[in-house]
């Protein structure tokens, strides 16, 4: 792959080859085609920024299944800025709870406390960036589809589209590469529609430009694709030494005693996961009896992919750090995913979540 050359060169008007991409021509079947197959999800159709940069904030780094009912949730529960930023902070941690990467949620309140302080949401591409947790990314997005501002998105999805259709054979992940894709976004970015463009870019790569498998006799783009060409669409994008995942293993306690559960609230100073509730790690309790194994299961958090193991033991006193919760409480608290998923393999109740 190191040798190939690119078919685009940006700057160049003519083919590099049979096949051209060209940017701009690239506009019409793509809207066409979103206008025609785009699914229908509950934060396509407002233009409120609020709404937006939620739906935009939770996609980050989660499937659009999982956080179609956390939306829904928190809509209606936060409809503006204000009623988050008036909202206890346990209350939205029980309500993102499950859906991971929990700095998200923390800045979205910030975030929230800003736009009341500043009287409404800001409108400019700038501004919108200085909100707590908002990057390029996100700020592009929330720009050009509550605001028509012409701001090219460039997520994983675009990165991978527009590496394949330019037939870029360079380091995906280095930053020359991403400069030249976010080049090649502008000019690609229909600036009458800058909302609907970016969003259907992002849906081109969700649904038909797969990672694996991309669906190029489905692709509106097809005629268009340097990378389908030269039949090297399957490898792109190039991401060169993909790190490996670290394997852990780790045991969980469920210690009940007259129907509570023993568990732990992590401290504010936690590097991760500060202010939600956890099972006990059998290390922390030496003194606990293991009774039963109650099955396993895996939980990755980026590179750490651990294994879990759920015993079910039995301890007289709960140790210092540590308080019995009952079961209805448990329904109420923010609970670390480990826990959810602990406390849902013994059949234990947990809220909705997809942890
Ligand atoms: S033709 Fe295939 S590789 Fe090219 S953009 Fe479409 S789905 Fe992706």
């Amino acid at each position: 792959m190191g040798d190939r050359l690119s078919l685009y060169q940006p700057g160049l008007s003519s083919p590099v080859s049979h096949r051209m991409f060209e940017p701009r021509q690239c506009r019409e079947p793509l809207l066409e085609w979103y206008q025609r197959s785009r699914r229908e999800l509950p934060w396509r159709g407002t233009s409120d920024p609020w709404h937006i940069l939620l739906s935009e904030v939770m996609l980050q780094q989660t499937r659009v299944v999982a956080v179609v009912p956390y939306y829904l949730r928190f809509i209606e529960r936060f409809p503006t800025p204000q009623a988050l930023a008036d909202s206890p902070e346990q209350e939205l941690l029980a309500l993102w709870s499950g859906l991971g990467y929990y700095a998200r949620a923390r800045n979205l309140r910030r975030a929230a406390q800003s736009i009341v302080q500043l009287g409404a949401f800001p409108e400019s591409f700038e501004q919108i960036k200085e909100l707590a947790g908002v990057g390029d990314y996100t700020a592009a997005a929330v720009a050009s589809i509550a605001f028509g501002l012409p701001h090219a998105v460039l997520d994983g999805n675009v990165v991978r589209v527009l590496s394949r259709l330019t037939a870029e054979c360079g380091d995906a992940r280095s930053s020359s590469v991403r400069a030249k894709l976010k080049q090649i976004a502008d000019e690609m970015l229909d600036l009458d529609r800058p909302g609907d463009f970016n969003q259907a870019l992002m849906e081109l790569g969700a649904t038909i430009c797969l990672p694996r498998q991309p669906q190029c006799l489905l692709c509106p783009l097809q005629d268009h694709c340097a990378g389908r060409a030269q039949g090297t669409q399957g490898e792109l994008p190039v991401k060169p030494n993909k790190r490996e995942p670290i394997k852990l293993a780790l045991e969980l306690l469920l210690v009940e005693k007259d129907g509570r559960v023993l568990m732990r609230q992590r401290g504010e100073h936690e590097p991760q996961l500060a202010g939600f509730w956890e099972l006990p790690e059998s290390r922390l309790i030496p003194g606990a009896r293991r009774m039963a194994r109650l099955g396993e299961f895996r939980h990755s958090i980026t590179r750490n992919d651990y294994s879990v193991e759920v015993w079910q033991a039995e301890l007289m006193r709960a140790p210092k750090g540590f308080r019995w919760i009952t079961l209805e409480q448990l329904l109420e608290l923010p609970l670390a995913t480990t826990a959810r998923k602990a406390l849902s393999l013994a059949g234990r109740p947990v809220a909705d979540g997809v942890g």
